[in-house]
């Protein structure tokens, strides 16, 4: 992971600088705003950490030209107690979190942290839709609280249908998706599957979570 440091203040970037050397991050630290900005729009870093007061470009103008080229990349702002609407402006620009100085190392790196795995680049591990939970890793289901348990197939039906709450599939649209066929070998596989599916997940006291659209397909229900 790469990050780039742009701050004047030499004490700021020299600590920063180490302290996210020595957790593992390759680090470029620079101290003139117009330097950074090029550095920034690069597109070389994967995390940007900007101080606002700079010679040359301000953090607010490298973060604005930033974020025309780059709306996914965290950008982290350092900004100084009094800089609140700083502050707010540089969130309404795009910045992803703020530090305010004068602030601990473990502080910046804590919010690093969290930025670098932001869900949105992350593929989930767990899904949730109504009363039905599962576990995408351990491949495990739940419904209401009560453990279920389902074919390799079954699983993969149900992982699909809650990765499209709401939405019709096609029979189509779920042989290619779960089987991975791109015809249709003519059989009724998926009402078939439909069927096990249904008959596993009833419980008592709650609907059947699966809606059948005669000769369009199936919907998994949002609300069971
Ligand atoms: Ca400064």
């Amino acid at each position: 992971m790469r990050i780039l440091v742009v701050e004047d203040e030499r004490a700021i970037a020299d600590f920063v600088g180490r302290g996210l050397e020595s957790e593992g991050y390759a680090v470029t630290c620079v101290h003139d705003g117009a330097e950074g900005e090029a550095l920034a729009l690069t597109g070389r870093f994967d995390l940007l950490v900007l101080d606002l007061m700079l010679p040359g470009r301000t953090g607010m103008e490298i973060l604005q030209s930033f974020r025309v080229a780059d709306r996914e990349t965290p950008v982290i702002l350092l900004t100084a107690r009094a800089e609140v609407s700083d502050r707010v402006a540089g969130l309404d620009s795009g910045a992803t979190d703020y530090v305010t100085k004068p602030f601990a190392f473990e502080e910046l790196a804590a919010r690093i942290r969290t930025h670098l795995r932001r869900p949105g680049q992350e593929k989930p591990t767990a899904l949730k839709v109504g009363s039905l939970e599962i576990n995408l890793l351990k491949r495990s289901v739940s419904r209401g609280g009560l453990d279920i348990r389902l074919s390799a197939r079954e699983f993969d039906l149900l992982a699909f249908l809650m990765r499209h709450p709401g939405q019709v599939l096609s029979r189509e649209q779920l042989l290619n998706g779960v089987w991975g066929y791109d015809y249709d070998p003519g059989t009724n596989v998926v009402g078939v599957y439909i069927a096990y599916l249904r008959r596993k997940l009833s419980v008592d006291g709650l609907e059947d979570p699966i809606e059948t659209l005669r000769s369009v397909g199936y919907r998994l229900l949002e609300e069971t």
